[in-house]
């Protein structure tokens, strides 16, 4: 069987070699007789196992002793409402960055726990470039400040770190994470869903540093309360084992490629590859500002919007899927995250400069 070259943006291609292993073992995980989603997540195999896959995420970001990290359900957009709830305490002041659509979501629902300050917004560009941090006004009481370092949608990344003096950094990374060396301390919390960089759907990953706990509102539900969930390790409620065991396997896969630094330099390849076609191009035209592209979900549109369709249509057939663009900005995606090969960017190249020599 040949597997399709998935740009999907999430959930999206996990490495092959992480699903072979996942299917060795899905009738009989470690000689249990059972799969590791039949098995209790209060047994000691299962927590070893979960243990595990902290100490590897650990390594991978080099995560220091005073972040706790947390295995949640519910999405990055069960965060959206997670975060004012754990982190505002007393305070009504959270700052947000209204980069693209996510960094829009977050504010809405933020916008029922907080006073939001849009502390900058890239609505002149129509979210096609990150707003530059000198139209930035942070508010220095502010509880937090949110931001979206990788727009999945607009195909944006923010390709420096902004400062937000004693104020706690906060990370929507969920197309942004294990991408490449992220330095952990600059954050107060980093978090993302699991279904672009690491794999499988209904994980969240949080990162929290420690004196930032304690602060929840008591109306937050316990199960989605950091405090409670890092004193349980995860398990004040059954976490989703299964999809822990398979980020535990991809993160295992990215120490063997070589972590975040490798996969950075693969990353920007694959990306390069892409960009370089639409740069010249006659045909294809990318949005967003040169100093905003993402690596991760590469947008493009066309200058005969006509043939987008046919475009499509012709990429299906030749395998290529999943690159349509969201219906909020419309035209074509393509997300090559960690778990997306090179070969698939470089038989979307090919097409894509095949289709160009036939219809230009
Ligand atoms: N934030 C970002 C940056 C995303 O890309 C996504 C998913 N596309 C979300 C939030 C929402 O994630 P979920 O569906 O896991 O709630």
């Amino acid at each position: 069987m040949t597997r399709a070259f998935n740009f999907c943006a999430g959930p999206a291609a996990m490495p092959d070699e992480v699903l072979r292993q996942a299917q060795e073992e899905l009738l009989n995980w470690q000689g249990r007789g059972m799969s590791v989603m039949e098995i209790s997540h209060r047994g000691s195999d299962f927590e070893q196992l979960a243990a595990e896959a902290e100490a590897d995420l650990r390594e991978l970001m080099a995560i220091p002793a005073h972040y706790k990290v947390l295995f949640l359900a519910g999405g990055a957009r069960g965060q959206f409402a997670m975060l004012p709830l754990n982190l505002l305490g007393d305070n009504r002041q959270a700052d947000y960055i209204n980069s693209g659509f996510w960094g829009n979501y977050a504010i809405q629902e933020a916008h029922r726990y907080c006073d939001v300050n849009v502390a900058a917004d890239g609505i002149s560009s129509n979210y096609t470039e990150i707003p530059a941090y000198e139209t930035w006004r942070l508010n220095p009481k502010a509880a937090y400040v949110h931001y979206t370092p990788n727009e999945t949608i607009n195909g944006l990344e923010f390709h420096w770190l902004p400062d937000t003096g004693k104020v706690p950094l906060v990370a929507d990374m969920s197309s942004y994470i294990l991408s490449k060396t992220i330095d952990v301390t600059q954050y107060g919390v980093i978090y993302a869903s699991a279904q672009k960089n690491i794999g499988p759907a209904g994980l969240s990953i949080v990162i929290i540093r420690e004196d930032l706990l304690s602060r929840a509102s008591p109306l937050t539900p316990s199960i989605f309360n950091y405090t409670i969930q890092a004193e349980n390790n995860s398990f004040a409620n059954t976490p989703p084992t299964y999809a822990w065991y398979l980020s535990g396997l991809v993160f295992k896969w990215l120490k063997r490629q070589g972590g975040p630094e490798a996969m950075a330099k693969v990353n920007q390849r694959k990306a390069e590859k892409l960009y370089q076609v639409l740069d010249n191009s006659a045909l294809y035209i990318s949005p967003v500002a040169k100093n905003s592209r993402s690596r991760m979900n590469v947008v493009f549109q066309f200058k005969r919007p006509e043939l987008e369709a046919l475009f499509l249509q012709e990429a299906e057939a030749n395998c290529l899927t999943y690159l349509k663009g969201h219906k909020a900005v419309g035209g074509i995606r393509a997300s090559i995250y960690n778990g997306v090969p090179e070969t698939s960017v470089d038989a979307l190249v090919k097409f894509m400069q095949y289709f160009e020599h036939t219809h230009a």
